[in-house]
């Protein structure tokens, strides 16, 4: 029969992948308990219209993205591409705006965009993300800037910060305008996706990552000279905090989000490591997106981060402990065997009993591949080894063994 096959876009995390995605979300999770963040475990599943009015209409990721049908109570749903739409929806649904005061929250797991796939990209993929609801102050912006810092400092991984303002909706219109105008006259060398932005969502164009694209739009007006005093003070508040937390950042006043919900702050930190993939963390504030779904008007602002980019990042894995090898010597020592194996590990001892019957040189050949540190034979007169010296003694009884053994091991 032939074989099955997993889906285009969609992989198998196992081995030293495996020990790398735990090592991300736990390095991750340390940093948001450090930060006192509640995680929030949100429904993979959700109501398609919560991304159309979140993520935006024109967006690649509604327009091309998504994973949408309908179940079989005739719904229409979507696999959720990101993690802030459900949040925003949560925090609503949930009311968790009635207990006042301000909210953070954390959230872990997969997403899913039906995207080309290729080293750093991939239909399913993995975030870790955070949200901060009902503060506006831009102290909040620099910490959670700080935040996403820190966590990539714990894995070791160097990306540059690049930040940038959108300012308020009123005044970024005028911007809109100008940008249109523009573009309009440069159309001829704009990509076909961003001929159709221009009338749409002009603002995408500045995202776009086609390379006779992105020449037009190093010569395009910046939208940092049409903003709001306010907007422009806000900045530079964030700026100074940034500074005085020592953060390292690039003003860059082209960067624009993929998503239509951002206001205000944005940020990315990127890498040159993992060719065209390189934005590994991004994030800003969405102060509009609680009252436009429906919630109570909450300044907000969040990050996510692909694990597996992430993951391409991380060169040192922290050392782990080999397993000690339990081997009845021969079948009728199995009990024995099983009682010592149940006894090391109830002293915290990583422990691998030889499943495999078998002669005692097949049984030894598996203890060797699994990386033993110790070797126990278990029989009337059993017998340790240290697989690094290669010292073998042997004991009257499985007590004396086990004490030995513990003193060497804990
Ligand atoms: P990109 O510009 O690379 O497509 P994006 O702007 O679509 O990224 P966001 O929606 O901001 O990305 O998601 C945040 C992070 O999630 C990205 O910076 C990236 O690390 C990761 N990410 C996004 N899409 C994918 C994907 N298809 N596969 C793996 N990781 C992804
Ligand atoms: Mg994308």
């Amino acid at each position: 029969m032939s074989e099955i096959k997993k889906v285009r876009g969609f992989q198998d995390i196992y081995g030293e992948n495996a020990k790398k995605y735990r090592y991300v979300v736990d390095t991750a999770r340390d940093i948001f308990q450090l930060y006192n963040f509640s995680e929030i475990i949100l429904p993979y599943v959700e109501d398609v219209s919560l991304f159309i009015r979140s993520v935006g209409e024109e967006t690649d990721i509604v327009q091309k993205e998504m994973y949408v049908f309908e179940d079989r109570g005739g719904r229409k749903v979507a696999l959720r591409p990101e993690g802030t739409a459900s949040a925003v929806r949560a925090f609503i649904e949930e009311r968790l705006y009635a207990k006042g005061g301000y909210h953070k929250l954390f959230y872990e797991g997969a997403m899913f965009r039906y995207e080309r796939p290729q080293a750093g990209r991939y239909r399913q993929f993995h975030q870790i993300g955070a949200e901060i609801f009902g503060v506006d102050s831009p102290v909040s912006d620099a910490e959670l800037i700080k935040m996403v810092r820190d966590i990539l400092d714990a894995l070791g991984i160097k990306a540059r910060l690049e930040i940038n303002t959108l300012g308020d909706f009123e005044s970024r219109k005028e911007y809109v305008r100008v940008l249109k105008e523009y573009l309009k006259k440069v159309e001829n060398s704009l990509c076909e996706d961003c001929r159709k932005r221009i009338d749409r969502n002009p603002l995408r164009v500045l995202d776009c990552k086609v390379e006779t694209c992105r020449e037009v739009i190093r010569e395009a007006p910046v939208l940092i000279d049409f903003l709001s005093d306010k907007s422009l003070e806000r900045f530079e508040k964030l700026k100074e905090y940034l500074n005085g937390l020592g953060v390292e950042y690039i003003f860059n006043p082209r960067l624009v989000r993929g998503l239509d919900y951002y206001t205000d702050t944005v940020f990315e930190f990127i890498t040159d490591k993992i060719g065209a993939q390189g934005t590994v963390a991004a994030g800003g504030r969405y102060d509009t997106l609680v009252k436009q779904l429906g919630g109570p008007d909450t300044p907000a602002l969040g990050f996510a981060a692909g694990i597996e980019r992430l993951m391409l990042l991380v060169e040192n894995l922290p050392i782990e402990r080999k397993p000690v090898v339990v081997i009845p010597v021969v079948s009728e020592f199995n009990i024995d065997a099983l009682k010592v194996a149940e006894k090391l590990r109830e002293k915290g001892i990583k422990t691998e009993f030889v499943l495999k019957e078998g002669s005692l040189k097949s049984r030894m050949k598996l203890a060797n591949k699994t990386g033993a540190e110790f070797v126990v034979f278990v029989s009337e007169k059993p017998e340790l080894k240290d697989m690094e010296t290669g010292e073998q003694e042997q004991f009257d009884n499985v007590e004396n063994l086990i004490d030995v053994l513990v003193e060497k091991v804990v």
